[in-house]
């Protein structure tokens, strides 16, 4: 079952992007660069900060970390539910992803936004739809962390 998912070749679900793996946990993944900068893409050809070339090294990313900022949206494509949070998550190793605030009431932290900045938040997945072949096509969005 794991291994069908890190495939995708039959039944198992599939993340969503390529950032985002299922195995063995869900979680997403970046490379890093030897100077130190990360990028949210496993298949990074060449880095930006220092110009190196060539394959960065993959890396996995924390599936926690901290709200940087966040916004309500009240308006989004047909068949979206609305309001819903969406907010730039800074994960610890460097980069920032931006991702669905889940189990955060969108009127409340238009109220009381000083509770929502900094907030800890971990990874959390959902079933976003199915693809052509019947698939669970899963994608991740962020929630308060659970201590
Ligand atoms: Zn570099």
């Amino acid at each position: 079952m794991a291994e069908q998912a890190q495939t995708g070749t039959d039944g198992g679900p599939r993340p969503i992007v390529a950032y985002f793996k299922l195995d063995p946990k869900p979680h997403l993944v970046g490379s890093r660069c030897a100077c130190g900068a990360v990028y949210l893409d496993p298949n990074r050809v060449a880095c930006s900060k220092c110009g190196a070339s060539g394959p960065l090294p993959q890396i996995d990313i924390s599936t926690k970390g901290k709200v940087y900022v966040f916004s309500v949206i009240h308006q989004s494509f047909p068949g979206i539910k609305t309001p819903y949070v969406s907010a730039i998550v800074d994960l610890p190793e460097g980069v920032s992803v931006r991702t669905s605030l889940f189990d955060v009431d969108p009127e409340q932290a238009q109220k009381e936004p000083q509770k929502i900045f900094d907030l800890p938040v971990e990874l959390t997945t959902y079933v976003a739809a199915k693809d052509r072949e019947g698939h669970d096509v899963v994608a991740f969005a962020f929630k308060p962390a659970q201590n």
